[in-house]
């Protein structure tokens, strides 16, 4: 497989970024790598690992048929702030936007801001729930 960018926007290659994580959730070393790597599963189609990183509440919202055949194309992720979820950390959140286009022919981004807890449970970093989100298409 030749080098590709990882989608995370890390600017590192997906060999050396989200994938080892995607192999294995347990080496993800803090919230703000395991929000890089859902992100990028997310582009990338992967729903296990998706939902291996989710406790409840929010693996209520889970959609295996979302996630695998969503028309979404994924163009960015951007993280405003966080808070806690080092390495020695049991909790965290971060603050952060997503842009999407709803369908390949779609000409508008659409953005969504949202702040997200993260817990790790058994030495995983999991995805609790989400604590505020906006949603407002970005106007042109
Ligand atoms: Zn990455």
């Amino acid at each position: 497989m030749k080098p590709e960018p990882c989608p995370c926007q890390s600017k590192k290659n997906y060999q050396d970024c989200c994938q080892r994580y995607h192999k294995d959730p347990s080496k993800i070393p803090t919230t703000e790598h395991l929000l890089r790597a859902r992100y990028t599963a997310f582009v990338y189609k992967l729903p296990s690992f998706i939902k291996q990183t989710m406790i409840e509440p929010a693996i209520k919202a889970y959609d295996e048929n979302f996630i695998l055949h969503s028309p979404i194309q994924w163009k960015s992720l951007h993280i405003l702030n966080k808070n806690k979820g080092d390495e020695f950390d049991n909790e965290g959140t971060i603050n952060f936007i997503v842009t999407c286009l709803e369908t390949k022919e779609s000409t508008k981004p659409f953005a969504v801001k949202e702040s997200s807890l993260f817990k790790r449970i058994n030495g995983i970093w999991v995805y609790e729930k989400a604590l505020s989100i906006e949603n407002n298409p970005i106007a042109k």
